[in-house]
């Protein structure tokens, strides 16, 4: 027999041994999923013996984690601006940055207009989910390259009940015009943006097991913001708006690139760790 502060102790020992940050939370965060409570709840319930169901999920769990598999692709799930996402490896994990990009497009909307918007590179679909459930009336299209991740975006736009307004698109900005699409109120990208050097020296959860396209432009971290720039002018409305999420270090660059493509306003907003991480600029 093993209790839950056995295993949990057992467990976070062999994540640390495997070169696991925070061993001891991911092996906490792990067995709450198992046994559908929330991490804390363990603290209440240390002395229970786990079943060999649980046992034998818990090992398979903790294994796939010392491999360095990401926590959320093990638990399918990730919470992101206040609802809860599935994820697997065909999408970028939905970072805590991004809530910020959320946050400043609605701030540029008023709540109860119609507004139009489209989401380039959507992955799991969490930008437009968060705005969509936040912005009753407005109308989505969502692009992506991989038809996995579009996949993805729908089943969880069906679960916000959010589907019947967002439009799925397999699209790819790089090689395609956005000609056949409507004139939008804002345009919105966090676009592989890790350049090709940059990539090499990422965390092995990222370099291994998020899908790379995602992730680097495989080249100078900057094509995305060039294209979609350069893409975006003819298909914003008069007063619309491009936000962009950006790595550190690429502000200065991308505002420059925004510039060139005739962009008004741009307005550079920092993340809680003091980075510049948000840009938006104004078609006039
Ligand atoms: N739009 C998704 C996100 O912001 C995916 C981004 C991407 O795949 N580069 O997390």
């Amino acid at each position: 027999m093993i209790t839950v502060l056995e295993s949990i102790n057992l467990s976070a020992q062999y994540l640390a041994q495997k070169g696991i940050e925070s061993s001891r939370i991911n092996a906490e965060l792990l067995l709450a999923d198992i046994l559908c409570c929330k991490r804390l709840d363990l603290y209440l319930s240390f002395d229970k013996p786990l079943g060999n169901q649980e046992i034998e999920k818990y090992r398979d769990y903790i294994r796939r984690r010392g491999n360095f598999e990401p926590l959320q692709y093990i638990t399918g799930k990730v919470d992101f601006y206040g609802i809860e996402l599935k994820v697997n490896s065909s999408v970028l994990i939905p970072r805590p940055e991004t809530e910020l990009l959320v946050e400043n497009i609605l701030n540029a909307l008023s709540r109860d207009k119609e507004s139009t918007i489209l989401d380039i590179g959507c992955g799991s679909g969490n930008i437009t989910i968060a705005l969509a459930v936040n912005l009753a009336f407005s109308k989505f299209i969502c692009t992506d390259t991989s038809d996995d991740a579009l996949n993805v975006a729908k089943e969880n736009a069906e679960k916000y009940f959010v589907a019947g307004r967002v439009k799925f698109e397999k699209h790819n900005i790089l090689k395609e015009e956005l000609n056949y699409f409507p004139q939008f109120d804002i345009i919105v990208s966090n676009p592989p943006y890790v350049s090709r050097e940059d990539f090499k020296s990422l965390q092995k959860e990222i370099r291994e097991f998020e899908p790379k396209s995602a992730v680097t432009d495989n080249s100078d971290g900057y094509t995305f913001f060039r294209e979609i720039s350069r893409k975006s002018l003819k298909k914003l409305k008069d007063g619309g708006k491009l936000f962009f999420e950006v790595a550190e270090g690429q502000s200065k660059g991308v505002t420059e690139i925004m510039k060139e493509n005739n962009f008004k306003n741009i307005t550079v907003i920092k993340d809680y760790q003091n980075i510049d991480r948000i840009i938006f600029g104004e078609m006039k």
